[in-house]
């Protein structure tokens, strides 16, 4: 398909606001109505009628894999690798790009550096203990509140995304330019903010926080940084923060477009300081502002979307919203209570079994998706799914780059990169160089008492310019003497003018400094799988190297450098959101929020109790509600929603011994319920199938193979079924060419 067909494979709504010509667009519409790929075809329509230069586009998205979908699909359209060269990602990643260009400007120094959260919550767990032995008012304050590292974080987090900074030798927070905020905090959060950045910044470390308000930083004060920038668009944008609306309406100068698409309904990211607000806000300061609204579900059978619809309608306040469906389907979704939470489980993973083995061809376990309302709630499910033995992926659970070692080996290269205090604390002793946690601890100490750098530290250690005992640790020194050595003979590789690669640097060093044999020995049944990732990680680590935009030529930095750079960069933002892992045959576990923006064939959502969704520590309810609108609207052709009445007595707390009774969820009301199938199990019929097959766009190789052998005697090489019920005649060869489609007569 060329860009021509692709814009024309458009329904008329879609296709006007793709092709809008005004400076200002937001296109409004529900689940599956097409947004997204209305946006891929704008940007199509920009580049070859509106004659745009990929580099005048910016293109956020909400994970980074959604943006490479819309690049892929785009680069498939444009001619010139044009699609390479867009600047797409999320805000996180699109501020990451533009500040390694132009990070000095903003007073970042040469070798700066981005912490995951994990890593923030590490820094201040140290820092909070540091307080802790401490006798000032902070100190005193913080003690009192007895605050966890994550509660901490999650504090300054929320100071930093309503747009506070903490400046150097600032007694006072500040406020971004552009946004009024109560800079008025309290003495202790204030003063935690201002140490904690402290620290980053005497590590030259950046956070996620900081990557947004740092390109604001830019952005506000070198607008010829980004003069170049034509066009935004902006993928979910219901769910922007303040300051990701701030950074867009800098980012749109005079003469820059703006598109954005987004769905009211589908806002479940107020908890992390989204701001519906932002599209009245909108229209209010681009008053030229074009609304376009897209009414045709594409995705979803039309037992779902009622069923979807009776939910979301609940919210009386609501504005009513038209959405056609495209797809009938003659069965409702299913509906199920149980007992208890184990046989929910082994229900869920025996049906997955019974639909793949009844209709082959037609579901593979990679169309299906287990949606929960949190992580916890995956237990059950994996273990039901093991007995099974049935393979899953997760997603937005446990992701790539947060296992442990995968994060070593990045450790291993940041510390190779940058020497950086965390990272060597994460590898000084993995595997066992007898440098455990009360050395570490005095190495700390001496670092701070000589202000100067952890690896300085070690240097001085090394150098014998003092000691940490008395006695002479023999077996010590030469452990730390041959790490040092490998970390400076890593570097000294990375600097030389020979061939160089990321992928054969992290295969030598792991060999050198044994990082198998340890696995190995501390995994010993599961080493062979955590190796597996390590290698995963190699294979991407030259391929993450050479994603990102060049320095200025201002930073004299090797080739290797850069490379190695922007593979750290890279993993720390891609880890942060993505699932890396991309498995057919595997089922997908996924919480609903990682769920957003995306569609499977089959979707099953146990667990609808009360106090688990609506969340119990939730305080908005409606949110809570468009959750379950958003986890609904993911499934194409078949819908299985269950709930529980008893739970195991150990299912939130381990130290309470009573049974909690548990209620179906609110939102699952009578009106609901009689929507959906509750009695006997589905027949998978071939009827039933058909229909199925017809939604998803695919031939299968089951029952309705019946009408195969008349479409083929009507000259197709390979059929495929496309429309419902009652339109099944119609039977496409399988480039889906319009012209070749013919009335296929089928005795059904
Ligand atoms: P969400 O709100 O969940 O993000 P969306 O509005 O972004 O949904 P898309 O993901 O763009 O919707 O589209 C949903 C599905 O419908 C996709 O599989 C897409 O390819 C298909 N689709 C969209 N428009 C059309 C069309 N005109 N013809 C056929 N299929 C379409
Ligand atoms: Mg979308």
């Amino acid at each position: 398909m060329d860009a021509k067909q692709y814009l024309a494979a458009l329904n008329p709504q879609q296709k006007q606001s793709a092709e809008s010509p005004h400076k200002y667009t937001q296109i409004l519409a529900g689940p599956g109505s097409g947004k997204t790929r209305v946006l891929a075809a704008r940007v199509v329509h920009l580049l070859n009628v509106e004659q745009f230069h990929p580099n005048d586009i910016v293109i956020a998205t909400f994970t980074n894999k959604a943006a490479n979908e819309i690049k892929q699909r785009i680069g498939k359209l444009v001619k010139d690798n044009h699609a390479n060269s867009l600047v797409s990602g999320t805000f996180h990643s699109i501020a990451f790009h533009y500040l390694l260009r132009h990070g000095k400007k903003v007073g970042l120094p040469k070798n700066w550096t981005v912490i995951d959260r994990t890593e923030a919550t590490n820094i201040m767990k140290q820092l909070l203990e540091r307080l802790r032995k401490a006798k000032n008012p902070t100190a005193d304050g913080i003690r009192g509140q007895e605050l966890t590292p994550n509660v901490a974080l999650s504090r300054v987090s929320r100071m930093k995304s309503s747009g506070l900074i903490a400046k150097p030798h600032c007694e006072q927070l500040s406020c971004l330019p552009g946004l009024t905020v109560n800079t008025n905090q309290s003495f202790q959060s204030t003063e935690l903010y201002k140490l904690y950045q402290a620290v980053l910044r005497k590590n030259g470390y950046v956070d996620f926080d900081d990557l947004l308000i740092l390109f604001i930083q830019l952005v506000h004060d070198h607008t010829y940084c980004i003069d170049n920038i034509k066009h935004i668009l902006v993928d979910e944008f219901q769910d922007t923060s303040k300051i990701q609306y701030l950074l867009i309406k800098l980012l749109a100068r005079d003469t820059s477009g703006i598109t954005i698409v987004g769905d009211p309904d589908q806002s479940i990211y107020g908890f992390r300081s989204a701001e519906l607000g932002n599209l009245v806000m909108m229209t209010t300061d681009f008053p030229d502002t074009r609304v376009f609204h897209l009414e045709t579900n594409y995705r979803s059978a039309d037992s779902i979307l009622e069923t979807a619809m009776a939910i979301i309608n609940q919210d009386k306040a609501r504005p009513q919203k038209t959405l056609r469906t495209s797809h009938r389907l003659s069965i409702k979704p299913y509906f199920k209570e149980f007992d208890s939470n184990d046989q929910e489980s082994a229900w869920v993973a025996c049906e997955i079994k019974r639909m793949v083995k009844s209709c082959p061809g037609l579901f593979s376990y990679s169309d299906i998706a287990i949606l929960v309302r949190s992580s916890s709630l995956t237990r059950a499910i994996e273990h039901a799914l093991a007995e099974q033995g049935i393979a899953y992926k997760m997603v937005g659970v446990h992701k790539f780059f947060d296992r442990e070692e995968v994060r070593d080996v990045v450790a291993y290269a940041r510390v190779v990169a940058f020497r950086d205090e965390q990272a060597l604390m994460r590898i000084i002793n993995v595997p066992s160089r007898n440098i455990g946690k009360v050395k570490v601890e005095r190495i700390l100490q001496e670092t701070e008492r000589r202000h100067t750098s952890m690896w300085n530290t070690l240097c001085l250690l090394n150098n014998g310019s003092f000691s940490l005992s008395q006695r002479v640790d023999k077996q010590f020194q030469r452990e730390l003497g041959k790490f040092m050595h490998v970390i400076n003979t890593t570097e000294a590789s990375c600097d030389s003018s020979a061939p160089f690669s990321i992928s054969s640097m992290l295969e030598i060093l792991l060999r050198k400094v044994k990082y198998y044999e340890y696995l190995k020995k501390k995994h010993p049944s599961t080493y062979e799988e955590k190796w597996e990732n390590v290698m995963e990680l190699i294979r991407q680590s030259d391929v993450l190297g050479e994603q990102g935009v060049l320095f200025d030529d201002e930073d004299d930095i090797s080739e290797n450098r850069l490379a190695l750079h922007r593979f750290l960069a890279n993993a720390a933002i891609v880890g942060s959101t993505d699932n890396n892992e991309e498995t057919r045959h595997q089922v997908t576990i996924s919480t609903l929020h990682a769920a957003k923006g995306l569609e499977w064939p089959v979707v099953f959502l146990p667990c609808l109790c009360d106090t688990i969704l609506p969340h119990s520590r939730s305080t908005d309810v409606d949110e809570e509600r468009r959750l379950l609108y958003v986890g609904i609207t993911r499934a194409q052709a078949m819908l299985y929603m269950s709930s529980f009445r008893g739970m195991q007595s150990n299912f939130f707390s381990v130290s309470s011994s009573e049974t909690t009774h548990m209620k179906r969820s609110r939102f699952l009301s009578d009106i609901v319920v009689d929507k959906t199938l509750t009695s006997a199990d589905i027949v998978f019929s071939e009827t039933l199938a058909l229909e199925i097959g017809a939604i998803l766009g695919r031939a299968n190789s089951g029952p309705v193979q019946n009408i195969m052998p008349q479409a083929l005697e009507n000259g197709f090489r390979s059929a495929k079924v496309i429309g419902s019920k009652d339109i099944l005649r119609f039977v496409t060869c399988k480039s889906l060419d319009e012209e070749n489609t013919k009335n296929v007569s089928s005795d059904k």
